[in-house]
């Protein structure tokens, strides 16, 4: 019940399709990402690189999936964006996962290299890998146009890749629909890399609720909330004016704006016409979002003239911020591009603005970029970054492995130590300020979405761009002063805290304090989500709007009245630790070592030179006792950030610390011999 009971694997290189039962996976693992993690660790071996046929691409639903609880799969693979190819994850909503749910299928697994381009299309039980040539080129609305076209059916759901993922760039991405997307982990590359153009799905086969009268009552419940509750401000805000303008038109960000080295900028007073609220005002079409959700958060834009479709919050803080312009012609303009080639928005946009840096301090000219001046703002340079390196020309070419090889090459490698990033990853628009100095890795070994998330929490939670920009906003909402809405937001921040750690301030930026335990405590709230398959917007977790109040105790209620199977607070924990310690483990065997993630930050520690944030820095020995706190949270060893045998004993992952061996602490285990064996 509410569990379609399939994961289905297909290989690429030798056609061979195979079904098997989710069943045996889902008392240890639940589902989502932990399934995937276990699928990734048994099936991958850890020398295989991100572009790598062997690699497998995975998307994981989980037991809400497809529900009125929950609409998102997880999709997870070794990522290209590393040298070393940890595991990594994405989320992707839409209609897409529950879809595949409705086609019977809880996991795809997808292995292998296609020898031409083809695309996969799930029809129900039928599973077809389909020439894909005539697709090879297309944009990502394109190619779910001509998909739809071919199968004549407007309802198969379709998650793509344009020309970034066909060129293998590592910042390529997965689009499904509009403004669906699993961006941020060169997923659209493994696509690319296997020749696999497109997955379509088309299930018909519904799911059936384990408890009906339970789901809803818990429904109701959930709904109210968001009708009428604190949920609701997030709701409204959402729907009117977009995500986004909590961020452009609320935020202190707004006029406080920085720049990766970035803190120097200061946006001037933004003109009506600048806002994003009159953006929308203008070219919203209506509100689009995932199934089932009574809040569908992201918009679908139509400006004549330019392109058609979907936005969300991290588009417009790339462009505006990340370039110096305000120009929300040029934003939506850029924005659009950008996913017709299925590149990750943010990234490129980050590598705009590092080479406007680099024009800007005279270590690159025209020479450097194919003879466009690399002008702050410059139309003709966004757009001739988004071009060349989408297509892999010219100067683009140097992009598609990162932008830190090119980094390398480009001026000689004298920009490098300005690249906002995180070895090869760019930093989104997120870190900008003290995201960017901030984002101190306690986390141990593992480069998640979960743990980079975890982390800029740490010492950012709740978000500035979150707080700060709903500050005026639930004022407005609620009729009262900013200080008193700020006052009310922070209550339910330290509210939310103390009943995760007993401490009201380890949310604070400033505080150390339960820091550690504040860290797992989120790490646990955002996977629970993720497992389940719910939107972790609409959760507690370390409230992400400040507003919402269902959290874990709800969703293994939810769980347990959709699937018909009990499952109680400590079985979900469990689960989001056995995926946790997994993708430690496995990315400690791709040799991601502790050590090596917290070395990417150094540069970022120098105290801020000017402008709002001036003398900022971070306090690395400050960390040190959140991170010892964290670990020991983790079921990790403080000394090396890998699991503790007997932590993985317990949750019965003795094959993780066989497979560990020498680089636990401990003694191991004595094997069984043959005689106690029989
Ligand atoms: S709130 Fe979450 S589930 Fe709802 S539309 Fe937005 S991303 Fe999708």
């Amino acid at each position: 019940m509410s569990r379609a009971g399939t994961i289905l694997r297909v290989d690429l290189a030798t056609e061979k399709v195979e079904k098997e039962a989710t069943s045996a996976y889902v008392q240890d693992f639940v589902g989502g990402g932990a399934i995937g993690a276990k699928l990734i660790w048994d099936g991958v071996p850890p020398d295989v690189s991100g572009k790598d046929p062997k690699n497998m691409l995975t998307f994981n639903t989980g037991p809400l999936t497809g529900t009125l609880f929950g609409n998102k799969c997880e999709v997870m693979a070794k990522s290209p964006q590393l040298a070393n190819s940890p595991v990594m994850t994405a989320g992707l909503g839409g209609q897409f996962a529950s879809e595949m749910k409705f086609a019977g299928y809880d996991h795809l697994a997808i292995t292998g290299k296609a020898d031409e381009p083809v695309y996969l299309f799930i029809n129900d039980e039928n599973v077809e890998i389909r020439d894909a040539k005539h697709l090879w080129g297309l944009d990502t609305q394109q190619t779910q146009v001509r998909i739809k076209e071919e199968l004549k059916d407007p309802d198969v759901q379709i998650a793509c890749i344009g020309l970034a993922g066909e060129n293998q760039n590592v910042y390529a991405m997965i689009l499904h629909d509009i403004q669906n997307t699993a961006s941020r982990e060169g997923f659209g590359a493994v696509m690319g890399s296997k020749n696999l153009k497109a997955v379509a799905v088309r299930g018909t086969k519904g799911l059936k609720a384990g408890d009906p009268e339970a789901c809803k009552d818990l429904w109701n419940e959930f709904f109210s909330e968001i009708k009428e509750g604190r949920g609701s401000l997030f709701a409204r805000l959402s729907f009117r004016e977009g995500i986004a303008a909590h961020i452009g038109d609320y935020g202190k960000f707004r006029d406080r704006g920085a720049w990766g080295y970035y803190e120097s900028f200061v946006a001037p007073p933004m003109k009506k016409e600048e806002t994003m609220a009159d953006f929308v005002t203008k070219y919203k079409v209506h509100n689009v979002g995932c199934s089932f959700c009574p809040i569908q958060c992201q918009q679908n834009y139509n400006m004549p003239g330019v392109d058609t479709g979907g936005g969300a919050c991290m588009f417009y803080e790339g462009y505006r911020y990340l370039v110096k312009s305000h120009d929300t012609t040029l934003w939506w303009r850029a924005s659009a591009k950008a996913q017709r080639y299925g590149i990750e928005v943010n990234s490129i946009a980050n590598i705009t603005g590092w080479l406007m840096l680099l024009y800007e301090k005279g270590l690159i000219t025209v020479e450097d970029t194919d003879g466009v001046p690399m002008e702050w703002g410059s139309e003709e340079a966004v757009m001739t970054v988004i071009d060349k390196v989408s297509k892999a020309e010219g100067f683009g070419k140097l992009f598609v492995d990162g932008a830190v090889p090119a980094a390398k090459v480009i001026a000689g490698g004298k920009g490098l130590g300005l690249l906002n990033q995180d070895r090869n990853r760019l930093s989104g628009a997120w870190h900008v300020g003290m995201g960017s100095r901030r984002t101190v890795m306690l986390g141990g070994p593992g480069a998640s979405r979960l743990t980079r998330w975890a982390n800029q929490t740490v010492f950012m939670h709740p978000m500035h761009t979150d707080m700060e920009g709903i500050i005026p906003w639930y004022a407005r909402e609620l009729g009262i002063s900013n200080e008193e809405s700020e006052k009310l937001i922070q209550g339910w921040a330290s509210e939310w805290t103390e009943k995760q750690v007993g401490d009201r301030d380890a949310w604070r930026p400033e505080s150390v304090r339960k820091k550690g335990a504040y860290l797992a405590a989120s790490e646990n709230a955002i996977s629970a989500c993720d497992i389940s398959g719910h939107c972790d917007f609409l959760s507690d977790r370390g409230p992400h709007f400040g507003a919402q109040r269902v959290g874990v105790e709800e969703t293994v209620q939810w769980i347990s009245a959709t699937t018909g199977t009990l499952c109680t607070k400590d079985m979900l924990l469990d689960a989001v630790q056995r995926k946790r310690l997994l993708e430690i483990a496995y990315n400690q065997l791709c040799d991601l070592s502790r050590a090596e993630e917290e070395v990417s930050y150094v540069k970022a520690l120098d105290p801020v030179p000017d402008g709002y944030h001036k003398g900022d820095a971070i306090d690395l020995e400050r960390s040190v006792e959140p991170g010892a706190e964290y670990c020991s949270r983790r079921g990790c060893d403080p000394a090396t950030g890998l699991p503790l045998r007997e932590e993985l004993e317990r949750l019965g992952l003795g094959d993780v610390a066989i497979r560990l061996g020498p680089l636990l602490a401990g003694p191991a285990p004595e094997a069984p011999s043959p005689q106690s064996a029989t």
